[in-house]
């Protein structure tokens, strides 16, 4: 079969730290560490939006010593308990996370999977795939399934075909939605093939991945675009990342231009409370500050439900501008069942 443009784009990706010391002259010892234990993918258009060393994009794709401080939880979500086969996260009644591949375009430094994503040990097989189709077409309540992974758009389009209608053809099925970040670190991939195919799987939702107003390229807004005009319903997800977008301005910008290439803003993500990723959180207040600061001056349209997803697999909980309780100085949430969670903040 011939290799595709964006199949091309991803082969020339930066994947070792010598690659990266040649281009930007850092010390690549240091890090030899970290990409033994954490796998590096930076794509060649999303290497080419780093400006300089330690900037928000450079952030996000460069592994950085402190990914090696050990705390954490590795599962922080408690995916394996919510796991009744192995390629399926269900968690709340009517809707499943399907992963339908363990790679992605690009390696984020801030992945909740980290220690998942990109490693032979976490593949997921087709069997395992078939498996959890079979699991969906079982269960009558799900109504609503999330390909996830990973990123499932790096599958090459029939392999990605085959599973959409599968899924499509079970009568209980509503929706389906795609988590992608490849409209951000490779949008080639979304080509017209792609989309022609998409648009026969109506109604498909696909949450994107947008952190930084600079991730905003004439290729991205062009990748969204075409979705767009597809039919295909365009939502983000941001995760609040410190020195990346942990300010009002910068995420004020970031909205208003998601809203601008027909990319509503989904979810503002807290960071999980994943292992190797402490360096990128901020405290609860931060992104309840970022919200108060956007209600009003900034069109609802633009504003995004900023959520926990709270250790011990308790799930998503909204948090609002005065919603965040403390107990004895710590903080405390309610979750969706009126339960009391305590929630290790930063201090
Ligand atoms: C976030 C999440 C979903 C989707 O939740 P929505 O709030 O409907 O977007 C589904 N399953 C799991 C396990 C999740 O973490
Ligand atoms: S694209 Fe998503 S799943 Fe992949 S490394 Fe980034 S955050 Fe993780």
């Amino acid at each position: 079969m011939a290799v595709e443009l964006w199949q091309q784009r991803l082969k020339e990706s930066v994947t070792t730290v010598d690659e990266l010391a040649q281009r930007f002259g850092i010390d690549p010892e240091p890090l030899r560490e970290v990409t033994a234990r954490y796998p590096l993918k930076i794509t060649p258009g999303y290497v080419d939006l780093i400006g300089e060393v330690g900037d928000p994009i450079w952030c996000q794709c460069v592994p950085d010593v402190r990914e090696l401080a050990v705390g954490g939880y590795p599962d922080p979500l408690a995916e394996a308990h919510y796991s009744p086969v192995p390629a399926i996260i269900h968690r709340y009644s009517d809707r499943v996370i399907l992963l339908a591949s363990n790679n992605c375009a690009g390696y984020c430094r801030f992945c909740t999977r980290k220690s998942k994503v990109g490693s032979s040990d976490h593949g997921v097989s087709f069997r395992e795939q078939r498996e959890g189709v079979d699991y969906i077409s079982a269960d009558e309540r799900i109504r609503d399934v999330i390909l996830s992974g990973g990123d499932p758009l790096i599958l090459p389009d029939t392999v990605l075909e085959d599973l959409l209608a599968r899924i499509h053809a079970i009568p209980h099925v509503d929706i389906i939605r795609i988590g992608s970040r490849v409209p951000v670190t490779l949008p080639e991939r979304i080509t017209p093939a792609l989309c022609q195919m998409l648009r026969k799987y109506a109604p498909l939702y696909l949450n994107t991945h947008f952190n930084h107003p600079r991730e905003l390229t004439p290729d991205s807004a062009a990748a969204c675009a075409m979705l767009v005009d597809h039919g295909i319903i365009l939502g983000n997800q941001t995760v609040l990342l410190r020195g990346v977008n942990d300010d009002a301005a910068t995420m004020t910008e970031l909205l208003r231009v998601l809203l601008k290439i027909r990319v509503r803003p989904y979810y503002l993500h807290q960071m999980d409370l994943v292992e190797g990723t402490a360096h990128f959180r901020t405290p609860l207040q931060t992104g309840l500050d970022i919200i108060r600061t956007l209600r009003g001056p900034v069109s609802g349209m633009a504003c995004p439900h900023f959520v926990v997803d709270l250790p011990g697999g308790k799930g998503k909980a909204p948090l609002l501008p005065d919603g965040l309780n403390y107990r004895h100085g710590k903080a405390v949430i309610t979750t969706s069942t009126g339960e009391q969670v305590d929630y290790p903040d930063l201090e």
